[in-house]
């Protein structure tokens, strides 16, 4: 699981200053974060697409509490698509809480009313959305305008976590033909009373998940970076007769770059997760409290020489 001190370093207006003013710490962020501007973001997108895998492009932000502000990350989408020209190769990943979800009155209308608009532009763009998932409390909403999108949008996708109690119930339900679903671990510290907390027993949940989606008619993308679990998903898709191209595997960028590599080598699609933004301090956290390796990188760039 996370580490619990650091997840709460991602609240830290003091840290955020520290790491984000040092030049010397530019370098560790810049290994999972793609920048601050979309050029930044569209360059290291068009990298990876001429490398031969996909992307899904992640603006940066969460816990909007504005009109205004939901608003400005609509449009930083409607920039964003505007500029990207991968036709095919590129989605937009989304937030609902960075586009109001949880604004008093009716911030899931607003929500929906925002992502409409980054889906037509995502379309006139010939990309795809799928939307992100964030704690528990946020699935039933997530899961509302999921479907409400669908009915325009087909090809919307979503995020479900494994280590939710019950998920394998919302993949059931999202095993369906032209279906979307991005099954991942799940970032958020939650409590037991909603989702397993050991490693083994997420492994595990993730294990019959996947199973699901694999053998229902709808498209899985699995993301992780755990090898034992991407064996999995490429043994159960083999087993139920699954091409290369009836399912994917999503990596985080910055990574196991060489795992994703090898993977798209050897003929699999493999789509890198790019987030990028000047909102970046919280995801960042959130990759160090994953693997407590990457401290010692952020260690190590604040010695000098
Ligand atoms: P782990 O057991 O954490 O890691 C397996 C192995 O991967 C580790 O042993 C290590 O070798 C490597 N590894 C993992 N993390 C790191 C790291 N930070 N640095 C270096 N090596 C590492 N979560 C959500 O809750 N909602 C989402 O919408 C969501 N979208 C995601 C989209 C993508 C494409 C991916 C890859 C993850 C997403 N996540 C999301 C995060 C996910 O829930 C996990 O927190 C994260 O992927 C780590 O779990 P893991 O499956 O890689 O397994």
């Amino acid at each position: 699981m996370p580490n619990k001190l650091l997840l709460m370093a991602a609240g830290s207006h003091r840290l955020r200053r520290i790491v984000a003013g040092s030049p010397l710490t530019r370098g560790v962020v810049q290994r999972f974060v793609a920048g601050e501007v979309n050029d930044e973001a569209i360059a290291v997108a068009r990298r990876i697409v001429d490398s031969g895998m996909r992307v899904t492009i992640d603006h940066l932000g969460e816990g909007t509490t504005t009109v205004e502000q939901a608003a400005a990350v609509r449009d930083a989408y409607l920039s964003l698509l505007s500029a990207m020209r991968m036709p095919g190769m590129a989605e937009v990943s989304v937030k609902l809480s960075a586009l109001g979800s949880a604004l008093p009155h009716n911030g899931r209308r607003h929500a929906y009313r925002l992502t409409r608009d980054i889906c037509a532009a995502a379309a006139a763009a010939d990309a795809t959305v799928t939307l992100d998932m964030e704690d528990h409390t946020t699935v039933d909403l997530t899961l509302a305008v999921l479907d409400e999108l669908r009915t325009e949008f087909p090809w919307v996708g979503v995020a479900l976590q494994a280590c939710l109690h019950r998920t394998p119930a919302d993949c059931q339900r999202l095993a369906y033909a032209g279906s979307r679903v991005r099954l991942v671990k799940g970032a958020y510290a939650e409590p037991a009373s909603v989702a397993f907390t050991r490693r083994r027993q997420i492994d595990e949940a993730f294990d019959r998940c996947l199973r699901i989606l694999m053998q229902g008619q709808g498209y899985p993308m699995v993301a992780t970076h755990d090898p034992r679990l991407i064996d999995s998903a490429i043994g159960l898709a083999r087993a139920g007769g699954r091409s290369t191209t009836d399912f994917e595997v999503q990596m985080l960028y910055g990574i196991r770059a060489n795992e994703q590599t090898r993977l798209a080598g050897e003929g699999y699609r493999v789509r890198v997760y790019l987030p990028y933004g000047q909102d970046w301090y919280a995801y960042f956290t959130r990759r160090l409290a994953e693997k407590p390796a990457n401290l010692l990188l952020l260690a190590r760039s604040f010695k000098p020489g």
